[in-house]
């Protein structure tokens, strides 16, 4: 919806409302909830603020994102602080009151022509109640033209008697309206596309005219969604309940038009890129990793295949199946954290560089990249990591020294945007083309600089760095086709039309890698003839 609302020269920001009691989503576990996402400020937040940015080409802030926590905390702390002057404080009006405060300091803040407040969770849920209270309020205060409501349902395909229900929706449009919010739209998620008569039925049942029944079928790409709502006329729908002038006769082309045109090519190449990880059982965990790999397809034309190793299976002696590698291109060693898995995540990055696959290294990648260097080729054989042997020897890397003293968890890591100085005639700046990249970082480790001079005499080139030298951001091996690693995470600024750098030629490189084990495989068969 905001994408489509930009697509029309709206200005559009969007915020996420979780119910849960956190902060942020620093300490959430991304095994239950997803991936974290970063914001350039630092927030670690929900993995919909990802989804935000890709679709609104923006950066967001802090006030993208807001969690009950949040808000009870700035609550209590005026209370302690005695802003009340005596009062009671209350769910309302003081919790909707600070609600309320930040969505329209965030429409301030563009100024923006439309602020796109995601409720997450379900209606009902006791947890989001103080949300939607807020909601109905501002719609008393200011006015029916200036807010809607749209739902987001769920509507099951029942496989054995071939028809759809639209009991759910009725039952939580009734919800809805019991707490005082009336939908103005309902966007029915469902497998298929909503039949007619479940669309009558809906907007019956709801009080909802049968046009704003919108359909939100199951894509094989989430980027052919606004092109499936313009369908429906979805922002003229919001322009005229909000009373915002739309052209009639605007440019005919949809949103996000060539990578519904790349998707639906036929006979596009697949190319097979194995990641390993622990998370691998939910994938969530990696659904920015996943949209940089599909930005970076668009150029390459190619069709990328994700292999999920988990690699808590291997170890010091489990030796690595080439049977498992067999047709993989590229290798991903992703973030993570905990010394679970990290020996086997080695014997990867080990498997890559000595076989010349491609690969990129992504933060805890980066870190166990540079063990794996310093073990097998600078002979430093204890070689290790402080979070996975935190008495190791030979620590190459170790706790960032600002790091050391703290001692509570959430939001105490090395967050956010910073600069990395990228330096000329490197590979990384093959990829940049630039001397300078904002990045994206969430770690508490780093390189260890005192083994910089062994680990560099032996091959290794750090290609990129904060402005002052001082923490190590990027490393690459010259003499392999794509070995590359970086501290920070590029996943999470690729969008759409520009691709993170790191991502774009790693797919390059996996793509000429499988053109090249094509080419072997056919000459070995004309060969044996
Ligand atoms: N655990 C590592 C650190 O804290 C890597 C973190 C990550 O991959 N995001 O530095």
């Amino acid at each position: 919806l905001g994408h489509l609302l930009k697509h029309y020269n709206f200005t559009v920001s969007q915020i996420k409302m979780d119910g849960y009691l956190n902060i942020d989503a620093g300490t959430i576990n991304p095994y239950r909830h997803g991936e974290v996402f970063v914001l350039n400020d630092g927030t670690e937040c929900d993995m919909d603020l990802g989804t935000y940015e890709r679709f609104l080409d923006d950066n967001l802030n802090e006030y993208n994102y807001i969690t009950a926590g949040k808000i009870y905390r700035i609550v209590l702390d005026k209370e302690r602080r005695g802003e009340y002057l005596g009062r009671d404080v209350q769910v309302i009006p003081h919790v909707t009151g600070e609600i309320k405060y930040l969505i329209r300091t965030k429409a301030h803040e563009g100024p923006y022509d439309v602020v796109v407040v995601e409720v997450g969770g379900t209606v009902g849920d006791l947890e989001n109640m103080h949300f939607i209270e807020a909601a109905r309020e501002m719609l008393h205060e200011e006015g029916r033209d200036n807010v809607m409501f749209s739902h987001v349902t769920q509507v099951p395909y029942n496989e054995s008697t071939g028809e759809q229900k639209s009991k759910p929706t009725q039952h939580s449009v009734r919800t809805l309206q019991q707490l005082g919010v009336q939908p103005d739209m309902v966007v029915c998620r469902s497998e298929r596309a909503l039949t007619d008569k479940v669309r009558q039925k809906i907007s019956l049942y709801g009080t909802i005219p049968e046009q704003h029944v919108i359909s939100s079928p199951d894509t094989d790409s989430i980027y052919k969604l606004p092109t499936l709502l313009d369908k429906q006329r979805v922002a003229q729908s919001v322009a005229e309940s909000l009373k915002m002038y739309l052209p009639q006769s605007f440019d005919t082309a949809r949103p996000f038009d060539s990578y519904i045109k790349h998707i639906s090519r036929r006979n596009k190449k697949t190319i097979h890129i194995a990641i390993t990880g622990k998370y691998t059982a939910l994938h969530d965990s990696y659904v920015s990793i996943m949209n940089a790999l599909e930005h970076s397809e668009l150029r390459e034309k190619v069709t990328v295949k994700l292999d999920w190793i988990d690699t808590s299976e291997y170890s010091d002696t489990h030796p690595i199946d080439g049977k498992a590698l067999e047709g993989i291109s590229g290798i991903i060693v992703p973030g993570g954290f905990g010394e679970r898995g990290a020996e086997g995540k080695i014997r990867f990055v080990q498997h890559a560089r000595e076989n010349g696959i491609p690969f990129l290294g992504l933060c805890y990648g980066f870190q166990l990249a540079v063990v794996e260097f310093a073990r097998n080729i600078c002979g430093l054989d204890r070689a290790n990591h402080t979070e996975v042997e935190p008495d190791t020897d030979t620590p190459v890397i170790y706790l960032l020294p600002d790091q050391r003293k703290l001692s509570g968890m959430g939001g105490t890591m090395r967050l956010g945007g910073q600069d990395v100085k990228i330096i000329r005639g490197t590979q990384a700046f093959g990829c940049y083309q630039k001397e300078l990249s904002v990045e994206r970082f969430r770690h508490r480790y780093e390189f260890n600089n005192e083994y910089k001079e062994v680990i560099e005499k032996h091959g290794l080139v750090f290609s990129g760095m904060t402005p002052d030298e001082d923490i190590m951001q990027i490393m690459e091996i010259p003499t392999h086709p794509f070995f590359m690693a970086s501290q920070f995470h590029p996943e999470l600024t690729s969008r759409p039309y520009h691709a993170n750098p790191l991502f774009q030629e790693f797919v390059k490189a996996a793509r000429l890698y499988s053109e090249n084990a094509e080419t072997v495989h056919n000459k070995e068969a004309v060969e044996l003839g």
